[in-house]
């Protein structure tokens, strides 16, 4: 049974229970972004509500731990335990699979409170938005009420399986075969730089089908559910990464294992466009977290700023720090319009793919900018772990990789801009 703070136990009264997928379908639940309600900066009662709980959440549970578990590299569970007990997980489960049905609007304003707490533990929390999603994109009602709905019972974790050792960016090379035997496919082959993978309760899996290399990529490859207790399975040590270092990232082999044919998502072949699409509702929220950890960054240079002298008056009033702060928080706050863009285009049930690449190669950027700016206004401070802002630094480098690098995200916007102009 899901425990939920009174105040979300009313909204989940108060939404519509659905899911808008890519589909046409416009979001109900959230009026002022409805299509047809004007132009609104205004969040809902019940947006507020979600982005309240979160902020309470990050600055009085994550802030205060988020330093010790970036030094041991602990995988944050008591962390996920309360998230989830506070509806702050899985918020776009649907309803009939016992989730709150919420829009990636919603998600997004969730996950800029959870990484301004620390990225970390943001990550480790969205990795499972991003394992769920072909599900809730592609599954059908069985392998949602089974899978989905299992994560609303209790804190499990997912993960997306699609990156492997030679292949990340071209996701096409992948070379993980699934094979047809009876009733069941048998998978081998290795996946790279999972996150969750050494925690996930299931995978959503990416596999090669066809094994004819002239096959076109849409057709190729298939999108698998795949319990992570499935014999075969080896999970690979945790990776020590430069930054949020209590996200659980791990290579995992598959050797012979088992999958009956119930767990293929739509149908054989369908895989690639289920893999790419889960992206346009993932990469809003993961475009929201580089905003949450530059807005950490702009408060954390500001307060030292006004605090801090040289020269006989805080270096706030030196121009060059203050015109510094301003350009931070310029970029902070177009940052946050591109990713509330791109949510509000996918929730409105409008294809978003160019605005989703813009929020998330922009805010990627923002972040790594923000973040290094931070740390020079605290001089040599900055470059010490007893300050908060050298943990920003190396947490924000990989909001430029993951989820598509900076350079792909510039492909798929020129691909998008140029597709418009030429149509
Ligand atoms: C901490 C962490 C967590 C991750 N979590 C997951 C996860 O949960 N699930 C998952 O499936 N994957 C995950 N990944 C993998 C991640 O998505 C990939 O690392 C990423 O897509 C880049 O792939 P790659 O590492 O193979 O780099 P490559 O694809 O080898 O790219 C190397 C460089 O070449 C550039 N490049 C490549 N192709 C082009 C091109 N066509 N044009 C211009 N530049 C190009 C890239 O931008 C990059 O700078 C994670 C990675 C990390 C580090």
């Amino acid at each position: 049974m899901i425990f939920l703070a009174p105040g979300l136990r009313l909204l989940r009264t108060l939404v519509w229970p659905g899911w808008r997928s890519c589909s046409s379908t416009p979001a109900q639940n959230v009026q002022l972004n409805k299509p047809g309600n004007g132009f609104s900066f205004e969040l809902t009662d019940e947006q507020k509500e979600f982005q309240a709980t979160a902020r309470k959440f990050a600055l009085e549970e994550i802030i205060p731990v988020a330093a010790e578990y970036d030094r041991t590299g602990e995988y944050p569970v008591p962390l996920i335990k309360r998230a989830w007990e506070l509806g702050l997980m899985n918020s776009h489960i649907p309803e009939s699979c016992g989730g709150l049905g919420l829009g990636t609007f919603e998600a997004c304003l969730i996950t800029e409170e959870l990484a301004y707490g620390c990225t970390g533990v943001q990550t480790a929390i969205e990795a499972n938005s991003l394992g769920q999603m072909p599900v809730i994109i592609a599954g059908n009602e069985q392998q949602k009420k089974k899978y989905l709905g299992r994560m609303t019972e209790e804190p499990l974790m997912c993960a997306y399986c699609v990156t492997e050792p030679g292949a990340g960016s071209d996701v096409a090379g992948i070379r993980t075969r699934a094979e047809r035997k009876g009733d069941e496919y048998v998978i081998n082959g290795q996946k790279m730089w999972i996150t969750n993978g050494g925690k996930a309760n299931w995978y959503f899996l990416l596999a090669r089908t066809d094994p004819d290399p002239r096959a076109p990529a849409s057709k190729a490859f298939t999108g698998f559910i795949v319990e992570a207790n499935s014999p075969g399975i080896q999970i690979g040590r945790k990776e020590l990464n430069m930054g949020q270092r209590c996200s659980d990232t791990r290579g995992i082999v598959f050797e012979d294992v088992r999958v009956p044919k119930e767990n293929v998502l739509i149908a054989e072949g369908a895989g690639f466009k289920i893999a790419m699409g889960a992206f346009d509702k993932t990469r809003p929220p993961v475009a929201a977290g580089a905003v949450g950890l530059a807005r950490r960054a702009l408060d954390e240079a500001t307060r030292y700023a006004l605090e801090r002298k040289t020269f006989g008056k805080p270096i706030v009033e030196h121009q060059a720090v203050a015109f510094l702060l301003a350009e931070m928080a310029m970029k902070v706050e177009l940052a946050r319009l591109g990713y509330q863009r791109a949510a509000w285009e996918v929730d409105a049930g409008r294809r978003n793919t160019f605005y989703a690449s813009i929020a998330k190669a922009f805010a990627g950027d923002v972040a790594n900018q923000v973040a290094t700016d931070a740390v020079q206004i605290f001089g040599g401070n900055g470059f010490n772990t007893e300050y908060p802002v050298e943990k920003l630094m190396r947490d924000a480098k990989i909001y430029q990789i993951y989820e598509g690098t900076a350079q792909i995200q510039r492909v798929i916007i020129a691909r998008e801009h140029l597709g418009r102009h030429k149509a």
